[in-house]
């Protein structure tokens, strides 16, 4: 088996239905790369690891730890802890990351739990010092950043999608390694068959997306909320919302940004009749660049605004999709 190097950053990267990696992987190699040396962890079904090993080698993981088992498709979660703690055994690494997914949490949550580790939930971005890797955390709403560390032993980082700019080389040729997995018989929630969801648009998904346009109470109806998504069709964007256009049913609930919905760390966010709700700003804080347009010059959402348009979105909404369109033609 491989020596793995001193600074290994143990990366679990999250495999989708289809066998693609999600595309907040490129940022969680990345993030490794900027204080370690990226030991990637593939967990699949039986015949997907390959592809799995060889794409995550292109995101910059010069090692990937490749564990095939077919009890992904029966059984949640657990599976891919026992990988977790099999290759943190082996590889010894300096932090532990994984996404800040759904799955990812759960993961985290329940191998952090059993290893007596330290655990970082949904940070912004990783850094060294001499005593080993910190995480850094976005925290009341965007309001302050905060540095996290681990007493002992490595911690176990989770890094919410999309947050992390920075990307690692791809790696040409890697060192792939089966990972040997025995098998904790832990308690798991079983899964008796899965349906995929049908994609019904086009749009970048929210989670993770680069490009994020959301709308709010100030759209004033469910007709009218087209226009935001005219807007993000316009800049390729995925759509968002606030809790208000939400729960007055403008959009589904998956569509919620914010403290109680999704977070997201686009390069650009666009927010339409938002007033910006500490609780609103708690999941879009992050973003690259914030342009608000809302009627109320006073709207909170100017605070953090790198660029404001203080207007009737109904007027100024169309001219700028008028001005994109010309600009693209
Ligand atoms: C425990 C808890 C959790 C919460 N979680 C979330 C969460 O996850 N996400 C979230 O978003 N909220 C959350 N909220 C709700 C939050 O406090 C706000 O109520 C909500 O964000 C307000 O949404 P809004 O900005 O769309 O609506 P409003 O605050 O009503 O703002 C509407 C804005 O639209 C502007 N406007 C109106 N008409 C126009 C126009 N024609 N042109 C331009 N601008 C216009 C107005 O000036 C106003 O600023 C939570 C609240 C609590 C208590």
């Amino acid at each position: 088996m491989t020596d793995f190097p001193a600074d290994s950053i143990l990366v679990l990267v999250d495999v989708l239905p289809s066998g693609a990696l999600p595309k907040s992987t490129a940022g969680l190699v990345g993030a490794a790369a900027g204080v370690g040396t990226p030991v990637a962890l593939v967990v699949t079904a039986a015949g997907e690891g390959a592809a799995a090993a060889e794409a995550v080698a292109a995101l910059g993981a010069p090692f990937v730890l490749v564990a095939e088992t077919d009890a992904v498709s029966s059984s949640l979660t657990v599976p891919a802890v026992d990988a977790l703690a099999a290759a943190a055994d082996l590889v010894r690494p300096d932090a532990i990351l994984v996404s800040n997914s759904i799955e990812g949490r759960d993961v985290a949550g329940r191998f952090a739990a059993r290893t007596r580790s330290a655990l970082c939930v949904d940070v912004v971005g990783v850094s060294r010092d001499d005593e080993g890797v910190v995480a850094n955390h976005s925290v009341y709403g965007g309001s302050y950043n905060v540095d996290a560390a681990a007493t002992w032993g490595a911690p176990v980082i989770t890094v919410r999608q999309g947050a992390v700019e920075a990307r690692a080389d791809g790696v040409a040729s890697p060192t792939i390694d089966t990972l040997t997995v025995t098998e904790s018989g832990k308690a798991a929630a079983s899964i008796d068959s899965f349906a995929e969801a049908t994609q019904a648009s086009t749009r970048p998904e929210l989670r993770g997306a680069g490009k994020v346009v959301s709308g709010g109470r100030g759209l004033g109806s469910q007709e009218k909320f087209v226009l935001v998504e005219q807007l993000a069709d316009a800049l390729g964007a995925a759509v968002g919302a606030s809790r208000a256009a939400v729960d007055a049913g403008y959009i589904p609930q998956t569509a919620q940004v914010g403290q109680t919905g999704v977070s997201v760390s686009p390069q650009l966010y666009v927010a339409l009749g938002i007033s910006g709700a500490i609780q609103h700003r708690a999941g879009m804080q992050t973003a690259k660049t914030i342009v608000a347009i809302n009627k109320d010059a006073d709207a909170p959402i100017f605070e953090i605004a790198d660029f404001g348009v203080v207007g009737d979105l109904f007027t100024v909404v169309p001219q700028l999709i008028a001005a994109i369109e010309a600009k693209r033609a």
